[in-house]
């Protein structure tokens, strides 16, 4: 499996630093054939080459089976032209990889269950995936733009534009995913009011009539999802749905679970995918051995579930890092973002070193 390892910037650095000692652990233990090659992104990459996306970069990440990108950005461009801008790297790497699905998972541990806002019983044990449509829907749609109108006023537009081929392979990364899980997936549209998403609702129907009748399909209205992902989350499996719903929706889900140094992505396109954490680069804890690795490490482990270059085994890794966190969280371990009275507390480093040794 060829792997395109991005750190980035700040925290990103020392995070991905954590996920690779326990890629090299599992590549060992299950034979994964991990070469990995690491290359600059974002502002450090400015720096060296003026862009922060060199061609260089760009060309690693188009030719690896799969790319661990840590986190870009920091204070140290913030007055940069938005061309170069260090977030810029993100646009062009999904936009060049045309990396279609994101996958986020929210995902609540018991053990720290008592961070989130939301009443232990409604989501202890809660373990959803939001797929969200990336690279289509109305942030993309044309026409779009503010124009002034001849009395004076302006008018501002954005077109929601989705064709069929764009849902159907949305709707077969949800299914996908669903067998490998509990085989269930809500489809999230407006259809009582949009038409694009009335379309929507015909296509994810066909699709699953066509390929996929083992999975449980149901469809629900944006606004209903909204509130019942706060009633009751855990009657979901997986949610699919646009690229706006899935914005939004997903950082409520993610949000249902705490802690946003817990939140791992997968950004796909076919079998090649783009594996990063949810967090940025939080330039406020960078260098201080205190950030959290997890939401890196369970990034690492969604990378071996979803690439077929991972082989037979890669699943059989994803589980044990997954294995792995819930038992250090289980053991009191916490780094500070985390971390409640009576709890053990750790830095990155050493949350790392532990995780690594639960998987031997
Ligand atoms: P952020 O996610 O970097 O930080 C938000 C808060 O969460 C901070 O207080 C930070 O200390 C904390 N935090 C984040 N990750 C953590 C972790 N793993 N462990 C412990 N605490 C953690 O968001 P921000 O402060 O809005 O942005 C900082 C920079 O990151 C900006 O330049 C922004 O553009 C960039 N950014 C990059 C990405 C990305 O690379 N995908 C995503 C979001 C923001």
């Amino acid at each position: 499996m060829k792997l395109a390892v991005l750190p980035g910037d700040g925290i990103g650095v020392e995070v991905v630093d954590q996920a690779l000692a326990l890629l090299a652990r599992l590549d060992n233990k299950y034979n994964l054939g991990i070469e990995s090659e690491k290359a600059l992104v974002g502002g450090c990459a400015y720096d060296a080459h003026g862009h922060p996306l060199p061609e260089a970069t760009l060309k690693l990440a188009q030719d690896a089976d799969a790319i661990l990108l840590g986190a870009v950005g920091g204070t140290k461009w913030e007055g940069l032209d938005y061309s170069v801008r260090p977030e810029r790297a993100l646009l062009g790497l999904r936009g060049e990889l045309n990396l279609y699905a994101n996958l986020r998972p929210a995902i609540v541990y018991s053990a720290l269950a008592d961070a989130s806002s939301i009443k232990r019983e409604i989501i202890e044990g809660l373990d959803i995936l939001v797929v969200r449509e990336l690279t289509g829907g109305i942030y993309f749609g044309k026409p779009k733009g503010v124009e002034t109108l001849p009395d004076g006023t302006e008018r501002g537009f954005n077109t929601m534009v989705y064709t069929t081929p764009e849902i159907e392979r949305i709707a077969k990364v949800a299914f996908e995913a669903a067998r490998k899980r509990s085989n269930k997936v809500c489809s999230v549209d407006k259809a009582n009011v949009l038409e694009c998403t009335e379309l929507w609702r015909r296509v994810v129907t066909r699709v699953h009539q066509e390929k996929y009748q083992d999975v449980e399909l149901s469809h629900m209205y944006v606004d209903n999802c909204a509130m019942q992902l706060l009633r009751n989350p855990k009657q979901f499996d997986v949610i699919v749905t646009t690229n706006m719903f899935g914005d939004i929706l997903s950082d409520e889900a993610a949000m249902l679970t705490g802690s946003i140094g817990m939140l791992p992505s997968a950004s796909l396109c076919g079998s090649k995918g783009l594996y990063e954490p949810v967090h940025g680069s939080a330039p406020d804890i960078a260098g201080q051995d205190i950030a959290n690795p997890i939401a890196t490490i369970l990034s690492a482990a969604m990378l071996l579930q979803y690439t077929p270059a991972a082989g037979e085994n890669g699943q059989a890794a994803a589980r044990d890092i997954e294995n792995a966190v819930q038992r250090v969280l289980d053991e009191g371990y916490r780094t500070k973002d985390i971390h409640t009275k009576g709890m053990k507390l750790v830095g990155c480093a050493e949350m790392g070193r532990l995780l690594a040794e639960r998987i031997e």
